[in-house]
């Protein structure tokens, strides 16, 4: 893929100490959330909570090296991100990852300001340089030097180099990893050695492949059985995850398309459709 140039690391280096690992899915569905606005089919009306599907978010816990709370990273802030953090009883993160500017992705940035006051913190925004000039654009008034009545987020925009890891204030090292979303190019990520998150993904360049095998733990979009340009479809992740044998895998950015106790029987053993409010524990440095 042009575009992108790899950093110094080598997937076969040692680890940098990689503390065990939680994830809780805060959203699995797909841009529309599920059920969509208006729609009566047997998924949208289910009564199964698995079928409830919020905007696509996790939250990666480390545990606290120097005892106390653990400590939350989130990937994306979506529209639904304050009601995810009251259902998880989620009070702070201490960073944020983005995986892309898309609106499904980014909405609920402004909810922000409410760690910002009760924990005096500037939260740290991690993303590709495309995606933070996106949020720069999108949240201009957060950017501007002008007294806003409400208040603005307080953030702190950092840049990902892809390929490059990077040490998080939760203790956990993660490494961007360029995926092609359509033809916008859009980071999944890699924490530590057992885990990767790739939720917008319609082809897994070459370049990245090799820093995808050997995963106790991938997380993978597959948003419906029929083709799509800009995601996989289920055939296609299923594909992707029998190449890259992880030793589990997890399917996110759902639509109303899947019914999870029917799509879940038919899959692998070693692949499920997540759900909101799903945790797992990842092992430490796994492989
Ligand atoms: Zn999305
Ligand atoms: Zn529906
Ligand atoms: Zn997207």
């Amino acid at each position: 893929m042009t575009g992108f140039r790899s950093g110094g690391y080598n997937g076969s280096m040692p680890p940098a100490a990689s503390p065990p690992l939680s994830v809780t899915f805060l959203g699995t569905g797909t841009s529309t959330g599920v059920p969509m606005i208006g729609c009566s089919c047997a998924v949208c009306t289910s009564s199964d909570p698995r079928n409830k599907r919020m905007r696509v978010s996790v939250v990666v816990r480390t545990a606290n090296q120097r005892g106390g709370e653990p400590q939350n990273l989130l990937v994306d802030t979506t529209p639904e991100l304050r009601i995810q953090m009251l259902r998880e009883g989620l009070d702070r993160v201490e960073a944020i990852l983005m995986t892309h500017g898309h609106a499904d992705h980014i909405f609920g940035l402004d909810d922000v300001r409410q760690i910002n006051f009760r924990h005096n913190i500037v939260m740290p925004i991690y993303g590709s340089e495309a995606t933070l000039a996106q949020l720069r654009r999108v949240f201009d008034y957060v950017f501007k030097e002008t007294p806003t009545g409400g208040g603005k987020p307080q953030l702190d925009l950092r840049t990902l180099e892809p390929f490059e890891p990077a040490l998080m204030p939760t203790g956990a090292e993660v490494m961007p990893l360029p995926v092609l979303h359509g033809t916008l190019p859009i980071y999944g990520y890699k924490f530590g050695r057992s885990l990767a998150y790739l939720t917008d993904v319609s082809a897994i360049p070459d370049e990245t492949l090799p820093y995808l095998e050997g995963l106790d733990t991938l997380i993978l979009g597959a948003v419906r059985f029929e083709p799509h340009p800009t995601h996989f479809n289920l055939e296609q992740a299923l594909a992707a995850i029998a190449k890259l044998q992880p030793r589990r895998a997890f399917l996110t950015h759902l639509s109303h398309h899947f019914d999870h106790a029917t799509v879940n029987a038919t899959l692998p053993p070693s692949v499920r459709l997540a759900y909101d409010g799903l945790t797992i524990a990842v092992p430490e440095n796994h492989g």
